[in-house]
């Protein structure tokens, strides 16, 4: 019988990877806390119309990558492709937007996408997410970006940029849609087929095309700045001096629009120099039409998606710290088999004592225990002597030395121990 493996475009975190992980998770989690964010947990699948509404009809996330299936009562869900829909749709069912209120929300997990696999693209990966609900102020804007670019530089990522556009409203975006439409019907048989379609149902990803030839046509396009409305241009300008003001760079791209459509006003990306193709560490914006979009009453939002694996990945490449990796504190070795009840004992006595401590669980000779216990920083050693005489040898396996502690007081000496490293 064959072998089954993972599908494509999914990975195992294994244990050499996953405390690093944790390490990204826990820095991204105190970062939050610090910024006024809380946790929500959702579920991992929604009902298909929440993205097909959300995030909308004409996007590649909703054409192509959906992982959509009919359960066994005939309803389409899906497996969520990304987190901003989910948000806002707990936000409304729960009423966390109550009369004018505002909520700041994050949370983590996996995305599913059904996309070409390659180095920094998953089908299954993982996302940090956070949302600034029911602020239209471009002060929340700037909160999110600076949120964003303070969680990279806890974990000390270097050489990134943050990227900034606005897509306009529903007021402005029409008429630069028009002029769109124009330039690039003008230069049709310079576009790729993906971006001919897009010509039909949505122009503005046409800006967003990574091939050469759509790349040239998108340079020359009638800049989105010359278009947007009075109310737009002041909310970019705010933005811009926000950011200014907390002393960031940011470069303006006029072609970044991003894949969702639910984007209003301000666009960003943080794109990291040691990505190759799939250089966008985060990315986010405004989107103050998706409550309305999902049937719920008007909230603006604003918020950003980071991905842990390209943060890994970062991380890695430039040769970042993880903080320490785990390491046990105690080995508890039994000299004989008599001893293995005591050791067990003992081994729970600490635990229970919050010392992390291990002990041979697979039937180990002694020698074989304390190679084991090389990785530690202590060996508790009982045998029939230490029974005997109610005691435990304890063995600095740093300098060596032995102390001999009565049973009842390794607890307490191993805790006197910790204190001093
Ligand atoms: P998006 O939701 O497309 O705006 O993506 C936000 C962030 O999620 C990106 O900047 C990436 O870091 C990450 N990301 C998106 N798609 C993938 C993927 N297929 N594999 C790994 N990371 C991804």
């Amino acid at each position: 019988m064959s072998i089954i493996s993972a599908p494509r475009g999914t990975r195992d975190i294994l244990p050499s990877e996953s405390w690093k992980w944790e390490y990204i998770i826990n820095t991204a989690s105190q970062t939050m806390k610090d910024f006024g964010f809380s946790e929500i947990h959702l579920p991992i699948f929604e009902h298909t119309e929440l993205f097909s509404r959300g995030v909308g009809e004409t996007t590649d996330i909703v054409e192509k990558e959906m992982y959509t299936f009919e359960d066994r009562g005939g309803r389409s869900i899906t497996l969520r492709p990304e987190a901003t829909a989910g948000v806002m749709r707990a936000a409304i069912e729960n009423n966390l937007c109550a009369q004018g209120s505002f909520a700041k929300l994050w949370n983590w997990g996996p995305m599913f996408r059904h996309e070409r696999p390659q180095k920094g693209r998953y089908r299954q990966f993982y996302q940090i997410d956070a949302e600034c609900l029911g602020i239209s102020n471009a002060m929340a804007d700037v909160e999110v970006i600076e949120l964003s670019v303070e969680i990279f530089r806890r974990l000390g990522l270097k050489n990134l940029e943050v990227v900034i556009n606005s897509v306009g409203c529903e007021k402005c975006r029409p008429i630069y849609r028009e002029k769109l439409l124009q330039h690039f019907n003008a230069h049709k048989d310079e576009l790729c087929e993906t971006c001919l379609t897009r010509l039909e149902r949505n122009p503005l990803r046409i800006l967003d095309c990574k091939k050469e030839s759509c790349g040239h046509v998108a340079d020359e396009a009638p800049d989105i700045f010359d278009s947007l409305c009075e109310e737009c241009k002041s909310h970019f300008d705010e933005v811009k001096k926000g950011l200014e003001r907390l002393g960031f760079t940011y470069t303006l791209n006029k072609r970044l629009v991003r894949g969702l459509d639910y984007y209003t006003k301000t666009a960003y990306e943080i794109l990291s120099g040691d990505l190759g193709a799939q250089n966008a560490v985060a990315g986010g914006g405004r989107y103050d039409n998706l409550a309305s979009a999902i049937g719920g009453n008007k909230i603006p939002g604003v918020g950003f998606a980071c991905g842990v694996d390209r943060i890994m990945l970062v991380m890695e490449e430039q040769g970042c710290t993880f903080g320490n990796e785990p390491e046990t504190f105690a080995y508890v070795a039994a000299l004989d088999n008599d001893s293995r009840g005591a050791v067990q004992i003992l081994t729970h006595e600490l635990r229970k004592n919050n010392i992390a401590s291990e002990c041979d669980i697979s039937g180990k000779s002694f020698k074989a225990q304390m190679k084991n216990a090389g990785k530690y920083k202590f060996a508790c050693i009982i045998g029939a002597e230490e029974i005997a005489k109610n005691s435990v040898s304890i063995k600095n396996l740093t300098d060596s030395s032995q102390v001999s502690v009565p049973f009842d007081e390794a607890v307490k000496y191993l805790h006197e121990q910790a204190a001093r490293f």
